[in-house]
C-alpha cells in the first residue's frame, strides 16, 4: 500500500516537475520575441517594458525615500504615516512595487482601464523582483489569495487583475494559490471613483474567507493599494479564522495626495 502510494506521489512529482520545466522553457522563449515597450514604444523583449522604462517605473520605491515600514507609504522627513494613523494596521506588511504616480499609474491604467490583461505576466515579474529585493521572509508554505473582484468589475473588463497577477505571481515564488479561500460578502459599489475616507467606509465587511486557516501566513493579492482600508477589512477576517500573519503583496502603492 506504502508503495502504490509512493509510487503515486514520485509520478506526481516528476509530472509537476516537467510541468515547471515547460513552463520556464516557454517563458524563456517569450521573453525573447521582439516586441515594442507599452510605456514609451522603444524595442523591447516579450511584450515587457524597455530596461530604461523597468528602472523608472520603480525609482521611487527604491530611491531610498523614506517610507512606513508597514504599509509602504512614501512620508515626508520626519512625518508619520496618516494612513496607519487613522487606521491601525491587522496586516503585517505590504511588498509595493512601484507607487501609484507617473508612469507607475499609466501603467496599471493600461492594465486595468485599458483591459491589457497581458501585462499581468510582467508585472507579476515586477513584483516577484520587489520580494526578492527585501529579502523577503515570506513563508515557504505561504497562501496567495487575490482580491475578489466585483462582478460588475469583471463584465466591465471582462478579467480580474488581482487574480491574474496572483496567477503568475504563484509560480514565480513558488508559493501556492488559493483564491476560493476569499469571496465578496456583498457586492458592493466600484471603488475607483472612491476618495480615501469613502474607501476607508466601504472596505470593512466586503469579504469573507471561506474555510479556517490556521496558523498560515497568507498573501493578499492586489493591483493598487490606496488606504490600506480593504487590505485591513480582509487582515482582519483571515486573522479570526487562524491566521498568523497576513501580508499585502500589491502592485502600486498610492502616495499620500
Ligand atoms: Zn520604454
Ligand atoms: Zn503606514
Amino acid at each position: 500500500m506504502a508503495y502504490t502510494w509512493l509510487g503515486r506521489e514520485s509520478s506526481r512529482l516528476s509530472w509537476q516537475a516537467g510541468v515547471a520545466a515547460v513552463r520556464r522553457h516557454y517563458r524563456a522563449a517569450l521573453g525573447k520575441i521582439p516586441s515594442n515597450c507599452p510605456l514609451c514604444a522603444d524595442a523591447a523583449q516579450g511584450a515587457e517594458l524597455c530596461l530604461a522604462c523597468a528602472q523608472d517605473v520603480v525609482a521611487s520605491m527604491r530611491g531610498g525615500h523614506p517610507r512606513c515600514p508597514v504599509c509602504r507609504l512614501q512620508l515626508d522627513q520626519g512625518g508619520g504615516c496618516p494612513d496607519c494613523a487613522r487606521q491601525a494596521p491587522d496586516f503585517h506588511r505590504v511588498v509595493a512595487a512601484f507607487d501609484y504616480a507617473g508612469l507607475g499609474e499609466l501603467l496599471i491604467g493600461q492594465f486595468k482601464a485599458g483591459r491589457h490583461f497581458s501585462h499581468a505576466r510582467f508585472l507579476a515579474g515586477m513584483l516577484e523582483r520587489e520580494v526578492r529585493h527585501i529579502g523577503s521572509p515570506l513563508p515557504r508554505h505561504t497562501i496567495l489569495v487575490p482580491v475578489p473582484a466585483s462582478r460588475a468589475s469583471i463584465v466591465q473588463r471582462g478579467f480580474n487583475p488581482a487574480a491574474e497577477l496572483a496567477r503568475y505571481l504563484a509560480p514565480c515564488l513558488a508559493l501556492r494559490r488559493r483564491p476560493g479561500l476569499l469571496v465578496r460578502s456583498q457586492e458592493g459599489g466600484r471603488q475607483t471613483h472612491l476618495g480615501r475616507t469613502q474607501r476607508a467606509r466601504q472596505a470593512p465587511g466586503l469579504y469573507r474567507c471561506t474555510a479556517r486557516v490556521d496558523g498560515a501566513t497568507i498573501a493578499v493579492v492586489d493591483d493598487v493599494l490606496t488606504t490600506g482600508s480593504t487590505l485591513n477589512g480582509i487582515a482582519r477576517q483571515f486573522r479570526a479564522a487562524g491566521a498568523a500573519e497576513v501580508w499585502g503583496l500589491v502592485l502600486a502603492r498610492t502616495p499620500y495626495r
